[in-house]
């Protein structure tokens, strides 16, 4: 039998899910390409043993790049990529503080690379913790994933995803013999305005975000693989990327 999965274990896939994806993010509005999806050829240990050099020079030019680019969607990006920072880094310290490790220095710049932190919280928490830090982590790490969702919204919304579906095999009415690339990412609040004073919903941190990849093939995935349904297509929120790209891998292995 499995071990159970603790709140620290869904902390931590939070910390590397938001790992893996936040060069995504940069490196989308620097290039403009729509390359939303990515297998996942790398494991979490891979991206750690990364050369942490190089990488934070990549960062620091990318976000240099970001930064002088005039698409006004960027702003807002840039926004929620210096609160992922500030998020990463008061995660890191505290769980430290809470083992009495020592603490990790304040970010440089608000675009500093945050992968340190992430790295740095994730080792904590799979140190013996007080239930409350844990809950706390877990409640921070959540609402990380759902920022980090709306920038990949802000970046992806409307696009399609190069991958054919396992369920459907990309059969539409267009094309019967499959093979359509049937997955697009949606924002599906998206037409609704915020109550909360910000002019974008997008951007507001109380409005509820719901960031899926939809299937919108004629495609009926059996019950358990199915997040759930939006106008009769299956969909699954854009925080399991990862797991939908296993069972696209799964399916390929197969054939
Ligand atoms: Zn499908
Ligand atoms: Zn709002």
């Amino acid at each position: 039998m499995e071990p159970p999965v603790t709140l620290a274990d869904r902390a931590i896939a939070d910390l590397r899910w938001i790992a893996a994806y936040w060069d995504d993010i940069a490196e989308s509005r620097m290039h403009g390409t729509a390359r939303p999806w990515r297998q996942p050829t790398f494991t979490a240990e891979q991206v750690a043993e990364r050369d942490a050099e190089a990488r934070a020079e990549r960062w620091d030019r990318t976000i240099e790049a970001l930064g002088a680019s005039p698409a006004p969607v960027r702003v807002p990006v840039l926004d929620l990529i210096a609160d992922l920072v500030l998020d990463a880094y008061t995660l890191a310290y505290h769980l430290a503080e809470a083992v009495l490790c020592p603490v990790p220095a304040p970010p440089s710049t608000a675009f500093a690379d945050p992968t340190p932190y992430l790295h740095s919280a994730q080792a904590r928490l799979t140190e013996p913790q007080d239930p409350d830090t844990i809950s706390w982590a877990l409640d921070q790490t959540r609402a990380m994933v759902a920022t980090m969702a709306r920038s990949l919204a802000l970046v992806y919304d409307g696009q399609s995803l190069d991958v054919e579906c396992p369920w459907c095999h990309g059969v539409t009415p267009e094309t019967p013999a499959g093979g359509a690339k049937t997955w697009r990412v949606r924002d599906l609040l998206g037409g609704r305005t915020c109550k909360h004073g910000q002019p974008d919903r997008r951007f507001c941190g109380e409005c509820e975000q719901l960031i899926v990849i939809v299937c919108e093939g004629v495609c009926e995935p059996p019950q358990r693989y199915v997040g759930t349904w939006w106008r009769g297509h299956p969909c699954w929120p854009v925080y399991e990327w990862d797991w939908l790209a296993k069972q696209v891998q799964h399916v390929e292995s197969r054939c």
